[in-house]
């Protein structure tokens, strides 16, 4: 049967418009169904708003630590409407860029939510059916919000990006990667924040001696930190929302509460079945490394996969795959152990490889680890009490690194160039033979013994 398209993305996000674009390179025809709004989660709800966000808490934070060391600064007050319209002018650019390239590649947009109704055919919501040999499913996920009495009171990221005006008292729940990104965000511009946490800990994926200085160094903000607390519900109160809690909390009424519980896949609504396709227990569509199902010529990548949950490793992954069945190249699944990733607390905390539990389950008393704690110059200037910590994880005789922690300024920018050196089996003395750059933080990482 003669199909309409070579392949159809299902999805316009990072690992879908990664694969379009790869697809239509080689020459393929390519349709890309999506609703809403191009570059899903990252661009709109994720990574690009939420690191704006950041990079305006960093800038009161250094507002504030310049009125210390003697400038004439008024404190570093947020003008939100203000800063919000550039946040959005900057995402309305990312928009357009994305509407020329698909343009240019010759790409066909539908902005239609698609589901199978065959192996090899989609229908929109408009009922218009379209036919391809390769299907691509990247539909990505959505926040999990616990079913918890009352909790439609509380709202998640995605409403945290929808407001135009600070709340004066917020709980966020969870112990995650975006709780702790939006506790440290609405601290750092100024709100109370009480981050509630189920676990004893932060970042529970994370190494613990990092995530316990990150705990200490966002208590040294004022965020009030509750592990080991359980939200049962959630109650309308005078002047906002209570948190009922186990144990309960001194500070129980809040302007608003968020929920960073976890995200869900989008697999529900698909018509997986009609393509022959079940998904997971945790509701992710099961892929090989090549990220082929188990249907011939469907695919799928992303946050709907078990895949990491991260921007680069979609677009990856979608490439690769776009590689393999268009460009007939035999390219190697992405190496997932060796996945860098940063969490934009204040601050910032990035890590590769293992952790140093891990490394010790795995290779025993074949571990060494070399750590650095200080206060970066602007911090011990200032006389603030943030501290940072470099922790580096090696195996064997020759002390290969497998682990690099970092939690303090700059540990964002400085674990790229590590991680390729990483991954290419660098060595604690290759470190130590290279020259530090002075006075920096990231000579700590060649100086650790
Ligand atoms: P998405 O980007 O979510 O795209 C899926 C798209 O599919 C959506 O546009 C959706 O509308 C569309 N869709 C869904 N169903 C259908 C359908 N039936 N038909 C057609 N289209 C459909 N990652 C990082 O690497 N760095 C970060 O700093 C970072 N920060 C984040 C901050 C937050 C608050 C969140 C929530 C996530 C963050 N992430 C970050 C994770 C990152 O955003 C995701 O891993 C990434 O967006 C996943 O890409 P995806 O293509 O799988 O899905
Ligand atoms: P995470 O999986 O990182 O964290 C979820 C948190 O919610 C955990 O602390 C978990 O606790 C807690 N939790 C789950 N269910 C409940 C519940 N019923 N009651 C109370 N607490 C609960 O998910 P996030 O939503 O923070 O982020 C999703 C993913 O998005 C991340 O894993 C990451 O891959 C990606 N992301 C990446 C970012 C980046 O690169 N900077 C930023 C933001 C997101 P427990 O540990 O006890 O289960």
């Amino acid at each position: 049967m003669a199909h309409d398209f070579d392949l159809i993305v299902i999805g316009g996000g990072s690992g879908g418009l990664a694969g379009a674009f790869r697809a239509a390179e080689y020459g393929a025809r390519v349709a890309l169904l999506e609703p809403d709004a191009l570059g899903g989660t990252c661009v709109n709800a994720g990574c690009v708003p939420k690191k704006a966000m950041w990079l305006a808490a960093e800038l009161a934070g250094r507002l504030r630590q310049a009125g210390t060391l003697g400038f004439a600064t008024t404190g570093g007050a947020l003008d939100w409407p203000a800063f919000i319209a550039h946040r959005q002018r900057y995402v309305e650019n990312i928009h357009a860029s994305y509407r020329r390239r698909l343009d240019g590649a010759g790409i066909t947009v539908l902005p239609v939510r698609g589901q199978f109704v065959a192996p090899d055919c989609v229908e929109g919501d408009d009922g218009v059916r379209i036919s391809a040999p390769h299907i691509l499913i990247a539909t990505g996920g959505r926040p999990f919000v616990p079913p918890l009495p009352g909790a439609e009171l509380g709202g998640t990221s995605d409403d945290f990006f929808r407001w135009t005006q600070p709340p004066e008292r917020v709980a966020v729940v969870g112990g995650g990667y975006i709780a702790v990104e939006l506790a440290g965000v609405l601290q750092m511009l100024g709100c109370r924040v009480d981050l509630l946490v189920r676990g004893p800990r932060l970042l529970d994926h994370f190494d613990v001696e990092l995530a316990t200085q990150l705990a200490e160094d966002y208590r040294h903000l004022g965020i009030q930190l509750h592990f080991d607390t359980q939200v049962q519900a959630l109650e309308q109160a005078k002047g906002g929302v209570r948190t009922v809690t186990s144990p309960a909390l001194d500070r129980a009424v809040f302007d608003r509460v968020l929920f960073a519980t976890g995200r869900r896949p989008n697999a529900a609504g698909l018509g997986l079945e009609q393509a022959g396709l079940q998904v997971n227990a945790r509701g992710q569509i099961p892929v090989d490394a090549g990220h082929r199902t188990v249907v011939p010529g469907v695919y799928a990548v992303g946050d709907v996969t078990p895949d990491i949950a991260l921007t680069p490793v979609a677009i990856a992954t979608a490439r690769r795959l776009m590689d393999r069945v268009f460009g007939a190249r035999e390219v190697p699944p992405l190496a997932l152990d060796l996945v860098p990733t940063v969490v934009f607390s204040h601050p910032p905390l990035g890590t590769i490889g293992l952790t140093e539990a891990q490394a010790r389950a795995q290779f025993g008393d074949d571990v060494h680890v070399a750590r650095a704690g200080f206060r970066p110059m602007l911090h011990a200037l200032a006389d603030s009490p943030l501290r940072s910590l470099f922790k580096l994880v090696c195996v064997g005789a020759e002390r290969r690194v497998v682990g690099l922690h970092l939690l303090g300024e700059g540990a964002d920018e400085i674990l790229q160039g590590f991680a390729v050196a990483i991954r290419k089996g660098v060595t604690l003395d290759d470190l130590r033979d290279t020259v530090a750059i002075h006075p920096t933080s990231a000579e700590e990482i060649v100086l650790m013994r």
